[in-house]
C-alpha cells in the first residue's frame, strides 16, 4: 500500500511531507536554528521548573496558559514599547500550530489564502491541510513586494487570509510598515481579510517590529516564535499578538490542553533569561552581516538580509552547488528558489567552514 492507495483527501494526493533533510554532518546551517545551546543556568532553571510541573502531571495543564501568555505579553511590551496584555496574546506548539489554528478559524473549505512567493512554504501547506485554497501572489525579481501588483492580486482573488512574512523566509527581506499598512487597507477594501504578519525572525531584523501596527486594526495578527531568537526550536512554542477577539476566536478550534505543563514550564524558564538569549541574537546579527559581506566579496549576489539566514546566488544549477558544499561537510538549504541557495548564520567557526567550502566550490564551477 502507498499513500495514494488510501482514501486520503483529494488535496493531499501526490503531496510529500514538509521537511529539510536531517543529515548528520559536522556543520548544519540549513534550518535557521540558533547555533548556541541554552546557557547552563537556564538549563538548571528549566530542570527546576519542569520538576515542579512533574509533581502535578496527574492534572491537566492550565488550559489557557495564563502565566505564560502574561510573560509573553510582557516580553512584547518590553521589546517593542507597544503594550500588550494576556488577553491579546495566544500561544501554541510552534508558530506553525498558531498559523494552523488561524487558518482553521478564518480559512477552511470555500475560503482562500494568499501569500507572496517565494515565502515560507508552510503557509501554503497549512492552508491546503485546512482545506483553504492557496493563491500564489507575486514578488519583484529582487524579492520585494510590488504593491501595485499585490493590490491587483487582492482585487482579483479576494482572499480571506493574507500572509505577509517579515523578515521573509527564504529570501531574508523585511517588509516596511508603509507597505504592510497599504496591503491591510487594500485587502479590507475588497472584503474583511485576516492579515497574518509572520515575524518568526523579527529579533534579527535591522528594522523594528511591525507589532504597533496592530493598534486599531482588529484583523491584523502578528505571529512569533521561541524557535529562533530564543534558541529553543526543540521546545515548540509559538505565539501571536492580536485583538482580544481574535484570541477568543482561535480558542474555538484549539484542542483542549494543547500546551503541556512541561512546555509551559520550560517556556517560562526561557522567558526568565530573555536578556542572555537576546545577547546571542546580537552576536548572530553581527555574524550575519559579516557573512553577507564575505559572500559579496566572493563575487556572489546576496539578497539583503534582516534574518538569521542569507539567500545567495546566482547559480545555473543550485542543487549541484548545494551538493558540492555538502561534500565539504556543510549542510545548507536548497529551497527551490531558481538560481539561489540559503544559509543560516551559525557560530563564527561554522561560518568559516561554510565560507571555505563556498569559495572552493565556486572556483570549480
Ligand atoms: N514562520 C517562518 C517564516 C518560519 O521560517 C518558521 C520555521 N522555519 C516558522 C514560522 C515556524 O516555526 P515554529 O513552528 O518552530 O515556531
Amino acid at each position: 500500500m502507498k499513500i495514494d492507495d488510501l482514501p486520503v483527501r483529494d488535496e493531499l494526493r501526490g503531496q510529500s511531507p514538509y521537511g529539510a533533510p536531517q543529515l548528520d554532518v559536522p556543520v548544519q546551517l540549513n534550518t535557521n536554528e540558533n547555533p548556541y545551546p541554552l546557557p547552563e543556568p537556564l538549563v538548571a532553571r528549566i530542570a527546576e521548573r519542569v520538576a515542579e510541573a512533574a509533581r502535578a502531571l496527574n492534572r491537566y495543564p492550565d488550559r489557557d496558559a495564563v502565566e505564560l501568555r502574561t510573560e509573553l505579553a510582557r516580553y512584547l511590551t518590553r521589546t517593542t514599547g507597544f503594550e500588550r496584555g494576556v488577553a491579546q496574546v495566544w500561544a501554541a506548539n510552534g508558530s506553525n500550530e498558531v498559523i494552523q489554528q488561524l487558518l482553521q478559524t478564518f480559512g477552511g473549505p470555500g475560503r482562500s489564502a494568499l501569500g507572496f512567493e517565494p515565502s515560507y512554504q508552510m503557509h501554503e501547506l497549512i492552508s491546503r491541510g485546512t482545506g483553504t485554497r492557496w493563491i500564489a501572489g507575486p514578488r519583484r525579481a529582487d524579492f520585494t513586494i510590488d504593491l501595485d501588483a499585490a493590490v491587483a492580486a487582492l482585487a482579483e482573488h479576494r482572499p480571506d487570509v493574507l500572509f505577509v512574512c517579515s523578515p521573509n523566509n527564504p529570501t531574508g527581506t523585511a517588509v516596511d510598515a508603509a507597505t504592510v499598512l497599504a496591503l491591510y487597507e487594500a485587502a479590507q477594501a475588497v472584503k474583511p481579510t485576516v492579515v497574518i504578519v509572520d515575524e518568526a525572525y523579527v529579533e534579527f531584523s535591522h528594522r523594528p517590529s511591525l507589532l504597533p501596527l496592530l493598534a486599531g486594526r482588529p484583523l491584523m495578527v502578528v505571529t512569533r516564535t521561541m524557535s529562533k531568537a530564543f534558541g529553543a526550536a526543540g521546545l515548540r512554542l509559538g505565539y501571536l499578538a492580536a485583538d482580544a477577539a481574535v484570541v477568543d476566536a482561535v480558542q474555538l478550534v484549539r484542542l483542549p490542553y494543547h500546551l503541556s505543563s512541561v512546555t509551559q514550564a520550560t517556556a517560562l524558564a526561557c522567558l526568565e533569561h530573555t536578556d542572555t538569549l537576546l545577547g546571542y541574537v546580537a552576536r548572530l546579527k553581527a555574524e550575519r552581516d559579516r557573512l553577507v559581506e564575505a559572500l559579496r566579496a566572493l563575487g556572489l549576489e546576496v539578497t539583503e538580509s534582516d534574518s538569521n539566514f542569507i539567500q545567495f546566488g546566482t547559480f545555473e544549477d543550485p542543487h549541484a552547488v548545494w551538493r558540492a558544499i555538502l561534500g565539504h561537510g556543510v549542510l545548507i538549504r536548497d529551497n527551490g528558489v531558481p538560481g539561489h541557495l540559503r544559509v543560516t548564520a551559525g557560530t563564527p567557526e561554522e561560518n568559516e567552514a561554510f565560507l571555505a567550502a563556498v569559495s572552493t566550490v565556486i572556483k570549480e564551477l
